[in-house]
């Protein structure tokens, strides 16, 4: 291990420097991680525009990564130093409440235990994580593909979650990373996925990944999409991936009677929201909110990548060297590209 490597840190909204920092120590039970690729994600999009409340600047930043094992801390029998990895960034304790009840996603320690900084040359892994959320890479799966382990580890999460049934038809709100992956997973469980988007570089893509319906919302009105797909009842469920508050508020009116919404897409914290009162009880319409993922939903995000089942890549914009972690974000904010391979 070298003493110091290069990171990409957000010094404050808008502002990406890249600096010299000391390299990290492999903690007892965890690794240091050679980061062979690192993703760029909303979440990132978000800091580097208005902030994060839980990533005070400045900070190195990237969560999605894979690589090699650099180091190995003591004790550690499940990974030796040259093993490629795919991790993610975070994992729960195991002793709280929620885990005690199989809600791991809501740990109260799983978010204060994050990792960040995978846009850098080296990335601490602490035991906890790498006892439970992270994977030994099969040589066939690239760098890029492994380090959709996160992203798709919320997206197994969220669809189970929803529990929707068997066969039932899934309107995909908002044609960005989350909702393709969305509706490529959905696509692939069975279900009948209508992805609505409003970029059409999107939705071609939504389609090269084998979504079958998929609709730009720009000249098709989502509600009349819906009811004609399926004999006027309304979708039996949707997911929400953009964010936006109108389409939150009009989520719980696209479903059918007795239809399941998922609000996937955060909108900011002082956002309140509207519904009829009267279409969620007389109709039945029920309201769930995925948050995060259990190690049960990384380990199926593992196996839908290692098994080749579902191919991530054509949502990667481009492969890029860490020097352009700053102007990467400028191209992000300007609304370009889909999701930034970095490889450091
Ligand atoms: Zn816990
Ligand atoms: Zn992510």
């Amino acid at each position: 291990m070298p003493g110091l490597m290069r990171s990409a840190i957000l010094v404050e909204p808008g502002r990406i420097e890249l600096r010299e920092v000391p390299a990290p120590q492999a903690p007892p039970g965890g690794i240091v991680v050679r980061v062979r690729a690192a993703l760029t994600d909303g979440t990132d999009l978000k800091a580097y525009r208005r902030g994060h409340p839980q990533m005070p600047m400045p900070t190195p930043f990237g969560h999605e990564f894979s690589g090699d094992v650099a180091a190995a801390g003591a004790g550690l029998s499940r990974f030796s130093v040259g093993d490629a990895v795919m991790c993610v960034h975070s994992a729960p304790c195991g002793a709280c409440y929620w885990c005690g009840r199989g809600q791991e996603e809501l740990c109260e320690s799983v978010m204060s235990t994050k990792i960040l900084g995978a846009y850098a040359e080296y990335i601490e892994v602490p035991a906890h994580i790498v006892e439970q959320n992270c994977y030994r890479k099969p040589p066939d799966l690239s760098y890029v593909a492994a380090a959709f382990l996160e992203p798709l580890s919320c997206v197994v999460h969220s669809i189970e979650y929803a529990g929707f049934a068997e066969g039932s038809t899934v309107a995909v709100m908002g044609d960005g990373g989350f909702g393709i992956l969305h509706a490529a997973l959905l696509q692939h469980d069975g279900f009948r996925a209508v992805l609505f988007g409003r970029r059409e570089e999107r939705l071609a893509l939504a389609r090269s990944l084998g979504v079958g319906d998929v609709v730009d919302a720009r000249s098709q009105d989502p509600s009349a999409t819906i009811r004609a797909l399926t004999q006027g009842r309304g979708a039996d469920g949707l997911i929400e991936c953009t964010g936006r508050q109108e389409v939150w508020e009009q989520a719980p009116h696209l479903v059918r009677r007795g239809g399941i919404v998922s609000f996937f897409g955060g909108l900011p914290a002082e956002a309140r929201v509207a519904f009829s009162a009267a279409r969620l009880h007389y109709d039945e319409v029920r309201l769930t909110s995925p948050f995060h993922f259990t190690p049960r939903a990384v380990r199926r995000a593992y196996e839908l990548l290692a098994q080749h089942r579902l191919n991530p890549l054509p949502l990667v914009t481009q492969t890029v060297p860490l020097a352009q972690v700053a102007a990467v974000f400028e191209r992000l904010d300007g609304g370009e590209g889909v999701k930034f391979a970095i490889e450091p």
